[in-house]
């Protein structure tokens, strides 16, 4: 990691994006943690992070929403000074249904937050961290899901289709982007303990589905901040446009 390194984690208040925030922190960075509506969370991370002599703020804004996208990196300029890492793992599904269910209102929200999100970050961290616009380079990771390989049959072909595109995207502007300092490249969970699968209507799913992964067991969100820490840093400094699986072998 380079010297004043900071770093935004988009959904950083909860699941795998708290994890990476309190690890990166430990690691050294600088961090600020975007969440929409769950204020507490995100403040505990911050404080966490702090406890530990850490430099964190946590940020509200809706990244389906591009003024508030704008908004959220002006306040990461003003208070953490130039970004250099961003990871976009705000992410959303709902609850499990068959396609013949699904609504045009719910594609647009799974779509808006997984994919327009994400994509919006990009262009606000490219603007700032590109070379081309005086930037002084960085890295992005993007939290896709094994669900772009997989298709998510039965439970939420919307959200794997949203996770297909961020594979996509995080392929071409590693590309647009490799000539300007910047490294993109993306994490694809498995089956990880967080909150997300609540919101789909099964809490307990990961324990349902466990024993169908390889390694017979669910992922922990530590286990998969651990994979985006090493691909924000130079360790990987000769690697973009690629996915790590973080899925025990599924
Ligand atoms: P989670 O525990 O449900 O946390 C999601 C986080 O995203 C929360 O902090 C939430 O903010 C934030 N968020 C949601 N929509 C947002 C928006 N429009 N703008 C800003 N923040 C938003 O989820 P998770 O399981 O850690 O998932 C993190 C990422 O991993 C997602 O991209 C997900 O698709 C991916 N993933 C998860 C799994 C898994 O098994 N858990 C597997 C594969 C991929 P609030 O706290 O304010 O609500």
């Amino acid at each position: 990691m380079s010297l004043a390194s900071v770093l935004l984690i988009t959904g950083g208040g909860r699941g795998i994006g708290a994890a990476t925030a309190l690890e990166a922190a430990r690691r050294g960075y600088a961090v600020a943690v975007n969440y929409r509506r769950n204020a507490a969370a995100a403040e505990q991370v911050v404080t966490e992070i702090r406890l530990a002599g850490g430099q964190a703020v946590a940020v509200a804004a809706d990244v389906a929403v591009e003024a508030e996208v704008v908004a959220l990196f002006e306040q990461v300029d003003r208070t953490l000074g130039p970004l250099t890492a961003l990871v976009n793992n705000a992410g959303i599904l709902e609850t499990q249904m068959r396609l013949e269910s699904l609504d045009a209102a719910r594609i647009q929200r799974i779509l808006a937050t997984n994919v327009t999100g994400t994509l919006l970050c990009c262009r606000e961290a490219a603007r700032r961290m590109s070379t081309r616009h005086g930037g002084k380079g960085g890295a992005i990771v993007n939290v896709s899901s094994v669900a772009a390989r997989t298709g998510s049959p039965g439970e939420y072909v919307d959200y794997a289709a949203s996770k297909g595109a961020v594979d996509t995207l995080t392929m071409g502007l590693a590309q647009e982007l490799a000539g300007e300092g910047i490294r993109v490249n993306a994490v694809r969970p498995g089956f990880i303990y967080t909150d997300m699968h609540a919101d789909g209507g099964e809490p307990g799913r990961v324990d349902r589905v466990k024993a169908f992964v390889p390694m017979q067991r669910g992922g922990q969100p530590e286990e998969v901040a651990r994979a985006i820490l090493w691909l924000l840093s130079d360790e990987s400094s000769y690697t973009t446009g690629s996915f790590i699986d973080v899925a025990g072998g599924r």
